[in-house]
């Protein structure tokens, strides 16, 4: 007799099977959609070290990209220039380390400067099969690092991985960014997922010589829109030139000391979620 595995999760004793085009991912426990409202704010970075300050807690980690036109991850990883292999129907995951599995875009082009030009469906599809198609294995997590605003993919991810997936929208302090965290917040209650919570990123900045705290972008404005929403603050991430030489170096910040007020930051944004 042949063997009743779930299409979709490949194991055996599967309860849901999937149903009609919708598979089953019942393998993946928790799933972390990371929004921003606007480019530039840090929503890879983020991406990237919520993923590996969970694998670093004993957590099995997926870290899907999913910003088609410009995939930073494999960089941010130190994974750049890696290939995901096809052992069909599966795409295999490039390893960060045992515990913490990754797929981008950039793992599949031929030539790393390669523009890619795709409307929505074909995004689309790709999406469905990154999360579908990719032998993950049984997840803790899967963090997922959307372009930004609320077009095709973060729509298609929150489509495909249901209800349950809970957003985590980053911010910087200012403004126009505010307004444009206002807008990822409405496209979640549409969308009908639940926003897991908000964080400031680049909010404020200590000067290493004199210890002074400069608030460039201003700060707190991530945190009143929480409060004024009733969603979750999950802290603030300071301008720290170390989160640009490590994402440049491909070290993310794993590498930092747990006493580095950064590394702090992220460790109690993780406890939080
Ligand atoms: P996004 O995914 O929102 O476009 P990225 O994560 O790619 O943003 O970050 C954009 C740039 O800002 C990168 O060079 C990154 O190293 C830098 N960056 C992100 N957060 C901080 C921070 N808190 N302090 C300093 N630089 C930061």
């Amino acid at each position: 007799m042949a063997e009743n595995k779930c299409s979709s999760c490949n194991i055996s004793d599967c309860k849901s099977k999937g149903s009609g085009d919708k598979a089953c991912l019942d393998h993946i426990k928790n799933k972390l959609v990371i929004l921003s409202g606007k480019g530039g704010v840090g929503k890879s970075t983020v991406a990237a070290n919520i993923a590996i300050a969970l694998a670093e807690k004993g957590y099995s980690v997926g870290l899907l990209d999913v910003d088609i036109h410009g995939p930073s991850i494999p960089r941010i990883m130190g994974l750049k220039g890696q290939k995901a292999k096809v052992k069909a129907p599966w795409l295999i995951p490039v390893k960060w380390a045992e515990n913490l599995k990754v797929i981008s875009l950039g793992f599949l082009l031929p030539d790393d400067n390669e523009a890619v030009i795709w409307r929505g469906p074909v995004k689309g599809s790709l999406i469905k099969q990154f999360i579908e198609e990719v032998a993950w294995g049984n997840l803790d997590y899967l963090v997922v690092d959307c372009p930004p605003g609320t077009g095709d993919e973060p729509l298609s991810v929150l489509q495909i991985l249901g209800k349950d997936a809970k957003a985590v929208i980053v911010t910087t302090p200012q403004a126009v960014s505010i307004d444009d965290v206002r807008r990822s917040i409405t496209f979640c209650e549409k969308v009908g997922n639940p926003v897991a919570g908000i964080i400031e990123n680049m909010s404020g900045f200590i000067c290493p010589t004199c210890g002074d705290s400069v608030d460039i972008f201003g700060s707190g404005n991530g945190e009143n829109l929480a409060r004024e929403t009733g969603i979750k603050f999950l802290g603030a991430i300071p301008i720290d030139k170390a989160i640009v030489q490590s994402g440049d170096a491909g070290q993310a910040l794993s590498n930092l000391d747990e006493s580095h007020p950064v590394k702090k930051a992220l460790n109690n944004i993780v406890e939080g979620l």
